[in-house]
């Protein structure tokens, strides 16, 4: 039971990511509330006509009809996605179905009761914006730009005498200049409510966006094996670091460490083990590193440092304290004790030859690669 809601949370919390049809049962459903009331009021005032005084009788019944037709209209969306929603994640025609038959109902609501002297149109506002964040723009503009249509046409219509304007509506709600209070209730305060409540709903989803760009931002940047920064991010850094150097004239310096015979980790042990390894090496290296330096997996079994306001001598005994960890830690993997070695090369700046980031990166490579050239697990200074 636990676990059933511990699975449906995180499913009910994540609208962004629902399937379409899901989408489409959560509009339907929410907007089925409502015509619920309305069926509830027409009934009422079908039953006594003291409940909407100021409704016009001939109206009533056509009017129950119509909502009666929606809730049937909501219902068979609900019913079609839950059928359907296993078959595929997105159903343009069903998204495109219930914008067009949502915003329908919504012009027939909203002229039964007269598009400019109701919240109801506010309402309507505010579910565009919610539609605009749910689906996709072309199902929300194509339907807005029906109900726009429906909405211009029936207003030319009245205002040439067609049809009545506000046909639910038959005496002046403002009777001796008070608003009735039913018609506050029913006409004002549930559209008012509603719309509370789809505001809610907006304010819930721009804070889930907000935080699933935080979660891209450090996806982007972030090596998804050991956790610490991808090459992108690296690369980003030292431009940054390396201008602030060049500025304020302070040495900086770059460190890349490549695991010794790598290749062997993984046909001894492993794929799964060499990823194992790879981990470690991580955490050694971030265990070394001070709070404004960089540590990055540059390429496969190979990490590079950025070590701000560090001249050479300090990042030779930096970077030899991060290969001794690396030499002296044994990885138990079921059983068997492994033990890596690595190689390092170092750059520093300032020197003569260097004027660009990229450069001082290449210089530490070749280092690295003289590391390996002289027998490997050790550390050669860029010359
Ligand atoms: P050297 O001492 O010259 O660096 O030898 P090496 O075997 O470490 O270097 P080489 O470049 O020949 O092989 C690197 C190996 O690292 C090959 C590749 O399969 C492995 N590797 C690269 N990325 C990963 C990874 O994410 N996980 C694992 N397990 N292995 C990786
Ligand atoms: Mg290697
Ligand atoms: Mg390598």
């Amino acid at each position: 039971m636990v676990r059933f809601f511990k699975d449906l949370m995180p499913r009910i919390t994540h609208v962004m990511e629902w399937r379409d049809a899901d989408k489409c049962i959560l509009a339907s459903t929410l907007t089925l509330g409502f015509v619920g009331v309305w069926i509830l009021r027409m009934w009422l005032v079908e039953r006594n006509p003291a409940y909407g005084p100021y409704m016009n009788p001939d109206f009533v019944e056509p009017m129950m009809a119509l909502v009666l037709f929606q809730a049937f209209g909501h219902l068979s969306i609900v019913a079609t996605a839950a059928l359907l929603r296993r078959k595929a994640r997105s159903m343009p025609g069903l998204v495109h179905v219930t914008n067009q038959f949502w915003y329908l109902c919504f012009f027939t609501d909203v002229y039964a009761v007269g598009a400019f002297t109701s919240p109801f149109i506010m309402l309507f506002l505010l579910a565009a914006v919610f539609g605009f964040i749910v689906f996709p723009l072309r199902p929300v503009v194509l339907s807005l730009g029906t109900f726009s249509a429906l909405l211009v046409t029936s207003t030319i219509a009245e205002r040439l005498g067609f049809i009545p304007y506000a046909p639910l509506i038959s005496t002046n709600p403002l009777n001796a200049g008070r608003p009735h209070t039913s018609f506050i209730l029913s006409l004002g305060l549930l559209p008012l409510l509603a719309s509370a409540l789809v505001l809610g709903l907006f304010a819930y989803v721009v804070t889930q966006l907000r935080d699933r760009e935080k979660r891209l931002k450090e996806m982007v940047k972030t090596d998804y094996l050991t956790g610490v920064e991808n090459r992108r991010s690296f690369m980003h850094r030292t431009e940054i670091e390396f201008a602030r150097a060049r500025r304020f004239k302070k040495p900086l310096a770059v460190v890349m460490l490549d695991v010794d015979h790598f290749k062997r980790v993984n046909d001894s042990y492993g794929h799964g083990t060499g990823d194992e390894v790879l981990k470690v090496v991580a955490r050694i290296l971030a265990a070394e590193v001070r709070r404004h330096d960089v540590i990055a997996r540059y390429g496969g079994e190979e990490f590079a440092l950025l070590l701000a306001e560090t001249d050479e001598t300090q990042a030779r005994i930096m970077a030899e304290r991060c290969r001794q960890k690396i030499e002296s830690a044994r990885l138990a993997m079921g059983g068997a004790a492994i033990k890596v070695t690595a190689s390092v090369g170092i750059a520093a700046y300032p020197r003569e030859d260097v004027s660009r980031i990229e450069q001082l990166i290449e210089l530490a490579d070749k280092a690295l690669y003289q590391a390996k050239e002289a027998g490997r697990n050790r550390t050669v200074s860029a010359a």
